[in-house]
């Protein structure tokens, strides 16, 4: 007769590829029953985004298969994100799990849209998402969503301490810079210390509460913002969208260095504007240059997470406030984008297993 034992060693010959650990030693199975030979567990995925979701289940199914003596076999999947940063050292957000911050080198690579654009792929595939619009020189999130007229609401919390609501559009949380600057452009004329006090109240005092993953969308280039964040919470990592002609430039080079010396984990290079996907042979055209991002991310040993096609669509959606994944799910876009975030949620993973590894090397050893 089979027993527990075995079961949980078959299971453990089930590797998550990105973890590069088994499923059972990373916690992933739970509730597991064995009675007579009726087997049923629940195998917890360690985000709903991941892109080898499909692969580890079908490996779970495979080694049971392989089991001798069982005569039934019951699995729920489900999903919890692990927590990419440390919240037991941040008292304010405690209950955000993931804080990615969208950073570029120059303006125009289309940081935002892909900020924006990420969050929708990620709330999508069910995890909770807010996205923080903290480009202080040229919020465009509001118009990106049809959110230029939104106000803010104040509401208090249960300690009476009040906090602001962000506003939801399509399922994530938002706050824009762009909702507090009463004219064009007016955020961008304050100075330094004014900028980094606004974005620690968008960050502290605000209802973030339960998100898996905070996307901050960084103004371009280095500057007050990104140290205040970095210097204000604890961050699962900075995602660098670079263009192939900013890569030409080498402007994308000088930011990720500048986010190094910061120490924060780097996640990542997504390339924008890579090339151009001809609707009727679907060839693409690398229009401006090919492999790039994909050099500087070996260069600089950073993964390369995705490359995003040019689409007039996008363009034109930001503009009426239709963001391209809403409005067009199966174009090449909508589906690199996705592919971009699941890529970037597994990388929020391995940020997280790296922490839990460095927490349990830390603990002091039980008596
Ligand atoms: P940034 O945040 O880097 O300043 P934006 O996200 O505001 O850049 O994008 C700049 C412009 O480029 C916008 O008009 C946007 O719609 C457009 N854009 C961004 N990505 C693409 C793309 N892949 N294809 C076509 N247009 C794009």
């Amino acid at each position: 007769m089979v027993g527990v034992d075995q079961v949980l060693e078959k299971l453990a010959t089930v590797i998550d590829p990105d973890l590069k650990k088994d499923i059972v030693s990373m916690g992933m199975i739970k509730d597991l029953e064995l009675n007579s030979g009726n087997l049923k567990f629940t195998l917890e995925l360690t985000t709903p985004a991941c892109p080898f979701n499909e692969e580890i289940e079908a490996d779970v199914r495979k080694a049971v298969d392989e089991l001798e003596g069982i005569e039934d076999f019951v699995m729920k999947v489900t999903a919890k994100v692990m927590e990419g940063r440390d919240l037991a050292a941040d008292e304010v957000m405690s209950t955000v799990k993931n804080v990615i911050a969208v950073a570029s080198g120059k303006g125009g690579v289309g940081k935002s849209t892909v900020a924006l654009n990420l969050a929708l792929a990620l709330g999508k595939t069910g995890a909770k998402v807010g996205l923080l619009d903290a480009d202080i020189y040229g919020p465009s999130i509001p118009l990106m969503l049809g959110m230029k007229d939104a106000g803010m609401q104040v509401k208090k919390n249960d300690d009476g301490i009040d906090l602001l609501e962000p506003v939801e559009s399509n399922g994530i949380k938002v706050i824009s810079f762009g909702f507090f600057a009463e004219q064009e452009h007016q955020a961008a004329i304050y100075r330094g210390p004014i900028i980094s006090g606004i974005l620690k109240q968008f960050l502290t005092q605000a209802d973030w509460s339960n998100l898996d993953y905070l996307i901050v969308d960084l103004p371009p280039g280095t500057g007050d913002i990104p140290l205040t964040l970095a210097q204000t919470i604890p961050i699962t990592g900075i995602l660098v969208v670079t263009t192939p002609q900013e890569v030409a430039s080498n402007v994308a080079v000088k930011a990720i260095g500048m986010f190094q010396k910061l120490n924060v984990p780097m996640l990542g290079v997504v390339e924008n504007m890579s090339h151009f996907e001809c609707s009727k042979c679907s060839e693409k055209h690398y229009i401006f240059g090919e492999g790039g991002a994909q050099k500087i991310s070996e260069k600089y040993n950073l993964p390369f997470l995705g490359e995003i096609p040019l689409n007039s669509g996008i363009m034109k959606g930001s503009d009426l406030g239709k963001p391209i994944m809403l409005t067009q799910p199966d174009s090449p876009s909508a589906k690199a984008f996705t592919s971009s975030a699941k890529n970037i949620a597994a990388q929020c993973s391995i940020q997280a297993a790296k922490l839990q590894e460095e927490m349990q090397a830390e603990a002091p050893p039980s008596t």
